[in-house]
């Protein structure tokens, strides 16, 4: 996977040392249903149940290379989804913060992070739109659903100097990979890394779960 997909094939190559050695170290089988282990290096997401995917290992590295996540950084992740986009975080700094949605999945990748020690990552359920308050200001943003807009509760939480990497665009239509920075002053600079294609960010979960 690190050896073919994310050394180029036309795409951004991933060179960040500290994302490769993530990459080559978190065991992705284990962040994805027994059924489809056999696809867990593929090229592509994975379904992981609830209707919702963990990212193409690619997505994973590029948005992680685009945080410029160094050691003693926080972080705050919107979407845990399996955990692995947490773990991969965790990999380089241990202060990391993720939000789910959706109890099953939080429940189930909390015990998952913990299992495989990575004993530092915080989760919480709750609507991530909101960010997580009480841990503010983050150094670094991962939304890992896509956004109708760039919420403004979280460019709120991101520190001066900080970055955030979004999705934003509609639901189930290609978005665009947003780079956001703040500046010291707390402006605002924006630039699209990459077209892609992220399950949405829900509001509320719907009733027929
Ligand atoms: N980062 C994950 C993949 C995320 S898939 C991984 O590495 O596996 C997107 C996740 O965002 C899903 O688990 C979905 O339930 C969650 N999500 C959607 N809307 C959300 C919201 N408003 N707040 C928090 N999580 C949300």
């Amino acid at each position: 996977m690190v050896d073919t997909q994310l050394k180029g094939m036309g795409r951004t190559e991933i060179i960040d040392k500290a994302v490769l050695d993530a990459m080559l170290k978190v065991p992705r089988h284990l962040f994805v249903p027994e059924a489809v282990r056999n696809l867990a290096y593929r090229d592509a997401p994975v379904p992981v149940g609830y209707g919702q995917t963990i990212s193409q290992p690619y997505i994973v590295a590029l948005m992680t290379q685009a945080l410029e996540l160094k050691p003693g950084m926080k972080v705050l992740e919107i979407g845990t989804g399996s955990g692995y986009q947490a773990a991969i975080a965790a990999e380089v700094t241990p202060l990391v913060f993720t939000v789910e949605i959706i109890r099953p999945l939080y429940e189930s990748a909390g015990s998952r992070l913990k299992n495989l020690g990575y004993l530092t990552v915080r989760t919480l359920e709750g609507d991530g739109y909101y960010g997580w308050p009480e841990f503010a200001p983050f150094d670094r943003i991962i939304v890992t659903c896509a956004a109708l807009h760039v919420p403004p509760t979280l460019f709120d939480q991101l520190a001066p100097g900080g970055k955030m990497v979004i999705p934003v665009g509609g639901n189930f239509e290609t978005q665009r990979l947003l780079l956001i920075t703040k500046d010291e002053n707390g402006g605002r600079r924006s630039e699209t890394l990459s077209l892609v294609r992220f399950v949405p960010l829900i509001r509320e979960i719907p009733r027929n779960r």
